[in-house]
């Protein structure tokens, strides 16, 4: 058995990519055996207590009985069929749920593979509506700094130009309009001036600007930075204004994280256009949906083409439909609310501390969501073995220690995930000098 995993895991470092990888020096990857719960399970022994719900997807906790049936049962109908032309009950009944419990106005939904697809619909979607209008100019995408919305060239094309991954790429990519990021935070004193800038933009360029685009509240990839509401209702006044659709990116806050169903509620607006996608399974299967409300839709459908320019083979995929179905159906027959507030508490009382470290710039926590932001950037070789000889899974990035648990973390399971970054934060060579 276990001449087998290092074979494989050979095999594994030879010929696999895994994300943001070198295939020449790779980190090494570590095999999993099974996942149940709150715990991944490593075929070297060690059980791990997860600290980043498989990078914000996983709600309910791995191996849920209820989902495992969803999909099982819906196996033995039918595991695809193609969605031009055909239709059927799981995407029907939950497209039905998500014009339900999205902010109003969003009631045309188009399904598709993953979260950097949906906001390609969604960018397309917001091309297309002004080209319907007689207003093909109308065609850039305008967004703030430290923001991530994926890894196609379109989404490429509005992620932080500068700070993100994606600078390598920037000769190839489409010329967007960006603003600085937000500079004050949920939990500070908002003033307008955070907007001036964002203002002007919009003033000078909105004839060339089909749709604003940002994610709600948290900037994830691009800091884990939280932001004021006020923020987001100015985003929506100016989008107003200057005739320019509003595109929420709520891919990584959708469906809980944030303590609201979605973080849009935080700035009761609702924008023109949503992306889902990540927990909209439950950390399944992948699958995303971008909303839109019907002046969107109609505008689409009566332009020259008639119609809405897209269409991916794996749309409205039985399966993925079936699961997020239970998905949801867990979500709201569960006090999901009281979990993320349990979490939040626990994590201000006992990960915000941390901030006392030497080596801390910052920690923050809002709903399920935690951050410790440190002086230095992480050494991954080093700190990612240390997290796992620890008995958790947290995976940093830059200087970002960052968690994001299941809702059914117990107070123990945070415990331990929190004992491990204090650990790691007093030890020198987890972290670059
Ligand atoms: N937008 C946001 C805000 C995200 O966090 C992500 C995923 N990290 C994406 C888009 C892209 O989603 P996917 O990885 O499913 O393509």
């Amino acid at each position: 058995m276990s001449n087998l995993y290092t074979d494989d895991l050979a095999f594994d470092r030879e010929h696999i990519w895994h994300p943001y990888t070198s295939m020449t020096n790779p980190l090494p990857s570590f095999m999993v055996e099974s996942a149940n719960g709150v715990h991944i399970n490593l075929a070297s022994g060690e059980q791990l207590v997860d600290g980043m719900s498989s990078w914000w997807s996983v709600l309910h906790g791995y191996n849920h009985p209820v989902l495992n049936e969803a999909l099982i049962e819906q196996s033995k109908n039918m595991s695809h069929v193609m969605f031009g032309g055909l239709t059927h009950k799981p995407a029907v009944e939950l497209c039905k749920k998500l014009v339900r419990i999205t902010p109003k106005g969003l009631n045309k939904v188009f399904l598709s593979d993953s979260g950097s697809v949906s906001v390609e619909v969604a960018m397309k979607m917001a091309i297309q509506y002004w080209g319907s209008k007689g207003k093909p100019t109308k065609n850039k995408m305008l967004t703030v700094k430290n923001g991530y919305h994926g890894d196609t060239f379109a989404t490429m094309s509005v992620s932080d130009p500068t700070t993100g991954m994606h600078h390598i790429y920037s000769e190839a990519l489409a010329k967007q309009y960006f603003a600085p990021a937000p500079t004050i935070m949920i939990d500070e004193q908002w003033n307008e001036k955070d907007v001036a800038e964002l203002t002007e933009l919009f003033k000078k360029h909105h004839d060339d600007i089909a749709a604003f685009i940002i994610e709600p509240i948290v900037q994830g990839t691009g800091g884990m930075r939280f932001y004021h509401p006020e923020y987001l209702k100015a985003c929506r006044k100016l989008c107003d204004q200057y005739n320019v659709l509003l595109i929420a990116d709520e891919i990584a806050t959708g469906l809980g994280r944030t303590g609201k169903l979605f973080a849009c509620e935080w700035a009761n607006i609702t924008p023109d256009i949503m992306c889902l996608g990540k927990t909209l399974t439950g950390g399944y299967i992948t699958l995303a949906a971008t909303l839109c409300t019907n002046e969107i839709a109609e505008g689409i459908s009566n332009s020259e083409a008639g119609c809405f320019m897209h269409g991916p083979t794996f749309m409205g995929n039985p399966l993925a439909c079936a699961v997020a179905n239970a998905s949801i159906g867990l979500l709201e027959s569960s006090d999901w609310k009281a979990s993320i507030t349990r979490i939040e508490s626990y994590l201000k009382q006992h990960l915000v501390p941390l901030n006392t470290n030497n080596r801390v710039q910052d920690t923050r926590v809002l709903g399920g969501i935690g951050v410790v932001e440190t002086k230095s950037s992480v050494n991954m070789a080093v700190i990612q073995k240390r997290f796992v000889e620890l008995g958790v899974w947290i995976r940093p990035f830059g200087k970002l220690i960052y968690i994001m648990p299941p809702l059914i973390s117990t107070h123990e399971n945070l415990q331990t995930i929190i004992d491990a970054i204090k650990t790691v934060l007093n030890e020198d060579d987890c972290f670059s000098s």
